[in-house]
């Protein structure tokens, strides 16, 4: 098998991105840094061309005929170890290692990711203490939630999460044109840099209960797991009106709120 006679698989969620002008805007966009570069699905290697000219990688691909191109296509890399490629499924190596941690060394997350496992990747990422930076691609919906700021109507946990370890922000909406085969969704790119570990998980547990009604008041999604009579102190002592939503809540009066309850 060669490049031209490959089929993308839409189970394993191949869109190529031959865009250029995006490739370029996402390795413009990339932090400075000496941190090692984890690509996650690599596909048939048009943005992995870049990134080893701007660091070491470690590439993670789970289709075996993608594999063996990109053995080809970047041997002199893979000999001169500026890119190291594993082939296998992503979510079993995170699985597999200890502390939650993908590699065993500092590194940016960058790459055009699979849709389909989108959110749960990037969600480990922001539980890996080793990664630092993550700029990936994503369908604009997913994009949009991680950026969210508070009063949004999109603002939920994910926002709330990525705010607790970082800031976020889009930095390039992409077409379906940008790909081929073109998926039927706008994507985009965006970029989220972490300057402290993630929240606990009981935290998250009460986001969960949060937002379990999104449309319904914070206090009545809060009081079907906490007692009302202190949900009704806490909301008093922080301002926090009874009548108001869990979408208009910021980062830090849900941290306070926690702490309180
Ligand atoms: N980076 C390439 C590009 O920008 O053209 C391909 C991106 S394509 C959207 C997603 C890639 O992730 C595909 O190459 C697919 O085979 C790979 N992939 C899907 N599921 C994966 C998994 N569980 N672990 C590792 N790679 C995966």
């Amino acid at each position: 098998m060669n490049e031209n006679s490959v089929v993308a698989k839409k189970k394993f969620g191949q869109n190529f991105l031959k865009d250029e002008s995006v490739l370029h805007k996402i390795i413009q966009s990339k932090p400075k840094n000496d941190n090692k570069i984890v690509e996650i699905g690599p596909g048939l290697g048009d943005l992995t061309k870049y990134l080893v000219d701007v660091g070491s990688v470690e590439a993670f691909e789970v289709d075996t005929d993608l594999c063996k191109i990109l053995q080809e296509k970047f041997k002199k890399e893979i000999n001169t170890k500026q890119l190291h490629l594993n082939c296998g499924d992503v979510l079993n190596a995170w699985q597999s290692s200890s502390e939650g941690n993908l590699i065993d060394e500092p590194y940016d997350l960058v790459a055009n990711l699979p849709y389909y496992i989108a959110t749960n990747i990037i969600l480990k990422a922001l539980a890996d203490t080793m990664c630092k930076n993550i700029l990936v691609m994503t369908q604009l919906e997913v994009a949009e939630k991680f950026c969210a700021e508070a009063g949004e109507k999109v603002f939920g946990s994910l926002g709330i999460i990525t705010q607790s370890v970082g800031t976020a922000k889009i930095v390039v909406k992409v077409p379906p044109t940008a790909f081929e085969p073109p998926p039927k969704i706008d994507s985009a790119v965006f970029l989220i840099q972490k300057d402290k570990d993630r929240s606990d998980k009981d935290f998250e547990d009460m986001l969960r209960v949060a937002f379990m009604q999104p449309r319904k008041t914070l206090m009545k999604n809060l009081s079907s797991k906490y007692e009302k009579a202190k949900l009704q102190e806490v909301f008093q002592e922080l301002g926090l009106t009874l009548t108001i939503r869990p979408h208009q809540v910021n980062t830090k009066d849900y941290h306070q709120l926690y702490k309180k309850i």
